[in-house]
């Protein structure tokens, strides 16, 4: 097996392969080290929206947006703790990445934007059919044609440094063996979040144990963060961990039919038949309100045209039966039959419903500020989804500085040591906004690539 190369990446999930790229488009020999047997990561199993300002949907639409305002999103979105240097960069190299998913790597994106909580105005492109399916072929298609290695079942174990410091290689684990892979220019660690991760979990942050469910792959489980941290990395925000508001109740997979909300079209009820929280609030903000209902789910609600108009059962037909099937989404022809199917009240929903479509009369939800335009509901069939928050992110990871390099404890740079995605931390302070991740990871990706390929 091949064991040198000038840049190693850690990680074949997005932001691994858009390093990985990056690298090899600047000059560099790549190697990629993945442990699970394919490639995807978390990136596979996400929506992978993204967000980026001024993009040519907004233009198209007429929404008025920026990178200052992106800028600002992200910082208020997980209260103003993230490093905002670094958060500049991000806000600054979106749209750009986006234009490069576009142009380069051959991502398609469907011609509607969704609109994420937390953000001033929509600006999150959707990739086609809302899956990270796409960005990841194309991604993994663009490192064959360039010819880049990807060791699967690879899974790396320890970074290696010189007397100096600087980071020379990294020991893997490859066939029932333990090789040393040397990295002539560097390594970039692309291993992803520890959401999987139940003690790592919990020893951050003890309120996220067993008893919450997760979205996450099973790859997900801190192995960057250990291997950083073994050689003085620094580590920040680590106890701040997202649960997704409105995952399956019963698996805690990613539901993406739900996605009707961030189409602006759904209300979440409680099982009295209330509205709770304002439907694009921020995802920590959901799913505390969430906990605190009587019997901690949340309901969401929707009618047949805003089924139509989201396009959420077409593109997520699979799941849609799926969830039919076990009960979890009912689909009836009056509001009373669908609210009986879980037992909310049927007319306090009815009320609900009547209120709400008061106030997108007004065109201002006088109880929540729901942001975004206000589309009444009309005839059935109506919809009603049972969702449960679980771990989805992991926000803490190590320090990096605006040029992904990894940073130590006493502050200074670890020489030949990159990082980028959900492995880093201090870029969405105690919260991520949706479709932030999906930028974060490409920006930082390609900036650690070339970065990377230029340290000869
Ligand atoms: P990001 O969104 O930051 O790209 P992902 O979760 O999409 O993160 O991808 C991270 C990838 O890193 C996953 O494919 C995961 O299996 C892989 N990975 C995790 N730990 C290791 C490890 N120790 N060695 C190599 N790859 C790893």
């Amino acid at each position: 097996v091949n064991t040198e190369a000038d840049v190693i990446v850690l990680g074949a999930g997005g932001a691994g392969m858009a390093a990985a790229i990056t690298a090899k488009e600047n000059g560099a020999s790549v190697l990629v080290l993945e442990k699970m047997p394919m490639v995807g990561g978390n990136t596979l199993i996400s929506g992978a929206e993204m967000a980026a300002p001024g993009n040519w949907l907004q233009e198209k639409e007429g929404i008025e947006d920026s990178v200052d305002l992106f800028y600002e999103d992200i910082m208020k979105g997980g209260d103003n703790i993230a490093d905002p240097e670094v958060v500049r960069v991000l806000a600054e190299n979106a749209l750009s990445a986006a234009e490069w998913l576009r142009d380069d790597v051959h991502v398609q994106f469907e011609d509607n934007m969704l609109f994420f909580g937390g953000h001033s105005v929509k600006r999150s492109l959707v990739p086609l059919n809302a899956s990270g399916v796409e960005p990841i072929q194309k991604l993994k298609a663009k490192c064959d044609e360039l010819g880049i290695e990807i060791q699967t079942d690879t899974p790396a174990t320890k970074l290696i440094q010189d007397e100096a410091g600087k980071v020379i290689g990294v020991e893997a684990q490859h066939d029932g063996q333990t090789l040393t892979y040397t990295a002539h220019n560097g390594v970039i660690i692309a291993t992803g979040g520890f959401g999987s991760n139940l003690e790592m979990r919990k020893q951050y942050n003890p309120m996220m144990d067993e008893k919450i469910l997760s979205t996450n792959s099973v790859g997900s489980t801190g192995d960057g963060i250990t291997m950083a941290e073994a050689i003085g990395a620094k580590l920040v925000d680590m106890e701040w961990i997202q649960t997704y508001p409105t995952c399956d109740a019963e698996t805690g997979r990613l539901l993406y039919v739900g996605d009707v909300r961030l189409d602006g079209r759904a209300i979440l009820v409680n099982l009295e038949g209330k509205r709770f929280v304002e439907e694009l609030e921020r995802r920590d903000v959901i799913s505390k309100a969430v906990t605190e209902t009587t019997d901690g789910f949340s309901y969401l609600f929707w009618d047949e045209a805003s089924m139509v108009a989201s396009g959420v059962r077409e593109q997520h037909q699979n799941e849609y039966d799926d969830l039919i099937e076990r009960g979890m989404l009912v689909k009836a022809d009056t509001i009373e039959e669908a609210a009986a199917h879980f037992g909310i009240d049927a007319e306090n929903l009815k009320a609900t419903v009547a209120k709400y479509n008061e106030y997108c009369e007004k065109g201002k939800d006088e109880e929540f500020n729901k942001r975004g335009d206000l589309i009444a509901f009309g005839e059935g069939p109506y919809y009603i989804m049972k969702s449960i928050p679980a771990i989805h992110h992991t926000m803490g990871g190590i320090k990096i500085n605006p040029e992904a390099q990894v940073v130590n404890v006493e502050g200074n740079v670890i020489e030949n040591l990159y990082a980028a995605g959900e492995v880093t931390g201090g870029i969405h302070g105690t919260n991520r906004l949706g479709s932030d991740a999906i930028a974060d990871i490409m920006v930082f990706g390609r900036i650690a690539g070339a970065n990377a390929a230029a340290n000869k």
